[in-house]
């Protein structure tokens, strides 16, 4: 992993908002910060002090203590040792970990050196309810060779999980191609990108919205994707499916596309150091996810 960049992005949730038409909330919401702080990463700005607390974090697929680590701000030795953990040992999908004194969660986003990222693929659940490790389970029981087929899941609130937490799977983690879309050889060069829900008879929630525009944003700049390389997986060629819904807000989200603002975010330089880390706002609500003042490098 080392000769990989490893670049963070994170962003911080909310855990107020849930889908209209999905009315339970997440059943693990992450602490809320006491305070809206402002963006923490200008040395000027005074540290934040977010409110922690101890929280039970289910692990994903490709999870490790390293990215949980970062993904609730707390040294992975802590993690180690609250949970009688062997260092070495790789995290069991699906266990049950207690993060001690957690800060809110934040998505992980790694990026990693690749040339043969040319599009990305928008694909909805066509489920109410779902995560990352819900779709590793359905696809290991389809046969898929690897598990969820997707690089990217964008979950909507329900089982574990956060409104509009991204999780990047154990497929992107070992840059393996999908199993998302096989018209036009999409899985060799296509980063697969699932949002939790069912476009056909519901919308996505806000959180999920602004999630995607971030992760796609992040995914462009870095891979120099062009914006016509997005595609839903419906408009692929040859494919014949309505995935990722007939109501998806395709308008909606290239207009919140060409207007964020991304300015120091990474760009994909074959560096082997780490180049920028880069962490979200604090603000609890965040109607609009902009990324002004809210980037910093480390
Ligand atoms: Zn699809």
């Amino acid at each position: 992993m080392k000769k990989y960049i490893l670049i963070l992005a994170v962003l911080f949730f909310s855990s107020c908002a849930t889908a209209p038409r999905h009315p339970p909330a997440p059943t693990a919401p992450p602490p809320k910060p006491a305070v809206p702080h402002a963006p923490v990463s200008l040395p000027s700005q005074p540290a934040p002090v977010p409110s922690r607390r101890d929280v039970t974090h289910v692990v994903a697929p490709g999870e490790t203590v390293a990215m949980l680590s970062q993904m609730y701000d707390v040294p992975a030795g802590s993690i180690v040792s609250a949970n009688h953990l062997k260092k070495s040992a790789a995290l069991s999908s699906g266990r049950s970990l207690i993060i001690p004194q957690a800060s809110a969660a934040r998505s992980i986003i790694p990026l990693f050196p690749n040339k043969k990222w040319k599009y990305i693929i928008v694909h909805h659940s066509a489920t109410q309810e779902g995560d990352s490790l819900a779709f590793n389970q359905y696809h290991l029981k389809r046969g898929f060779v690897g598990g969820v087929g997707y690089d990217f899941v964008i979950d909507n609130g329900t089982l574990s999980k956060v409104d509009g937490q991204i999780e990047a799977t154990p497929r992107w983690l070992k840059q393996q191609e999908g199993r998302h879309c096989k018209a036009s050889h999409m899985n060799q060069k296509a980063i697969g990108v699932c949002l939790v829900g069912n476009f056909n008879q519901g919308k996505m929630t806000e959180h999920q919205m602004e999630a995607l525009v971030y992760l796609v944003e992040i995914l462009c700049r870095y891979y120099k994707i062009p914006e016509k390389h997005i595609l839903g997986h419906g408009k692929v060629p040859e494919a014949d499916t309505d995935c990722p819904g007939k109501a998806f807000p395709w308008q909606e989200f290239h207009n919140r596309l060409k207007s964020t603002d991304v300015s120091g975010m990474p760009h994909g330089t074959g560096s082997t150091e780490p180049l920028i880390k880069l962490k979200g706002s604090l603000v609890q609500s965040q109607p609009s996810f902009k990324m002004d003042g809210r980037v910093g490098t480390h």
